[in-house]
């Protein structure tokens, strides 16, 4: 018997595993690809903030990029490189979001080193930029040493019940507890107020004789070159699903796209293509990441003293599934939030404090509900 069963072992779900073990609980893993099988594997894991005006997920991602930052750095200083960040503008909507930024961060502003301005190309030197410290993680590396205290099952999950008081995992596991971190994959449990979108990512690592040292984002990332070796992603294909599309996808166009891409920043010389990542980031429908108890529809819609057709729902008269949360929805940001939010979903889970409703997955719920 296990105190949490987790399924998904990407970035979210080694997080989580992570909290918990360090907390003294026992915890099991599943997953049916590896250990960062799915779309963390393919992240080219830049730990950034995001540069816009204002917004609600701007403030989480800078709260999150905070935190991320101290966290790896505590505990897995190895699996960190630390690198100045340069994002140049890549157009007008750009230029004035990072004039805004840069008016109201409290985040340190670097000035661009001589080498590096001299090192981008002459149409990315005339673009407004943002430099700041910023780092890269070593994606599978980190998955896998975030999970190393868990027990770790290959294994799809395909059956699973509860029955008096505990979850039962493909008729052979128990758990008090079950965290859904299944990313952009089909959800095991069926809920039509969940909805997420899978986006296709492509990055490669390429040998080059160019010497880079900054992270530089413009319409791709380039990371710092280390021996000789720099990581460009990603592409961004809302129309290819690997579940779903007739024709393969095509890595060739990817590659083009990337390198086509990195060129308009950094002249990239003798490139040779080392290695391809392909994956999927899974994207809430407001961009906003989806954590904490999972609402059961059947039940909720059943409760008739409920008023669906508010203004003002009242999340805590829903019902719940027993003893089971999730954690999904970072988008193009998973390894900047999971350590942030896995934190949260852990002290929900330990001494049920409250998550931020805003993240709550009882928001699409209300908003599916209304409609009806
Ligand atoms: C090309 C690319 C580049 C990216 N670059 C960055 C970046 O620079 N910085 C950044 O912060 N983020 C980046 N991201 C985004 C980041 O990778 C994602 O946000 C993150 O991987 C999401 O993690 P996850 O754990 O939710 O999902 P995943 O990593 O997809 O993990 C879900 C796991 O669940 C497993 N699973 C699903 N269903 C079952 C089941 N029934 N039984 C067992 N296992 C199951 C899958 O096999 C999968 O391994 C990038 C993504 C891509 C694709």
């Amino acid at each position: 018997m296990y105190d949490v069963a987790i399924i998904g072992a990407g970035i979210n779900g080694c997080s989580v595993a992570f909290e918990l073990t360090q907390a003294g609980k026992k915890v099991i893993l599943f997953d049916m690809t590896s250990i960062a099988g799915g779309g963390s594997g393919a992240a080219g894991a830049f730990i950034s903030p995001k540069f816009s005006k204002a917004g609600e997920l701007k403030e989480l991602l800078h709260e999150a990029f905070l935190y991320s930052m101290t966290f790896y750095e505590t505990h897995f200083p190895q699996l960190l490189t630390k690198a100045p960040l340069l994002h140049i503008a890549q157009d007008e909507a750009d230029v004035s979001a990072l004039c805004a930024y840069k008016k109201q961060t409290q985040i340190e502003l670097l000035t661009p080193s001589k080498e590096i301005l001299d090192a981008i190309t002459k149409e990315a030197q005339k673009e407004e930029n943002i430099s700041i410290n910023a780092a890269i993680v070593n994606a599978e590396a980190m998955c896998q040493a975030l999970a190393k205290s868990a027990k770790f099952v290959h294994e799809k999950v395909e059956n699973l019940v509860y029955d008096e008081g505990m979850w039962n995992i493909n008729e052979e596991y128990c758990a008090k507890e079950v965290v859904l971190a299944s990313g952009a994959y089909k959800s095991l449990l069926h809920e039509p107020y969940i909805e997420l979108r899978g986006i296709w990512g492509h990055r490669i690592d390429v040998k080059t004789s160019t010497t880079n040292p900054y992270s530089l984002h413009q319409f791709v990332s380039i990371s710092p070159s280390k021996e000789g070796v720099v990581a460009i992603g990603a592409t961004h294909n809302v129309h290819y699903h690997p579940q779903k599309s007739q024709e393969p996808y095509d890595l060739e166009q990817g590659r083009a796209e990337l390198l086509e891409k990195a060129s308009r920043t950094l002249l990239l010389e003798n490139v040779e293509v080392l290695k391809d990542y392909t994956g999927l980031r899974s994207g809430s429908f407001d961009y906003i990441p989806i954590i904490g108890p999972l609402v059961l529809s059947d039940a909720t819609l059943q409760n008739k003293s409920l008023r669906l057709h508010t203004k003002k729902p009242d999340y805590e008269a829903y019902s719940y599934y027993p003893n089971l949360t999730m954690i999904n929805g970072n988008g193009g940001y998973g390894f900047v939030l999971a350590p942030y939010l896995a934190k949260m979903l852990a002290e929900y889970i330990l001494c049920d404090t409250k998550i931020n409703p805003r993240l709550s997955p009882a928001r699409f719920f209300a908003r599916w509900a209304k409609k009806l």
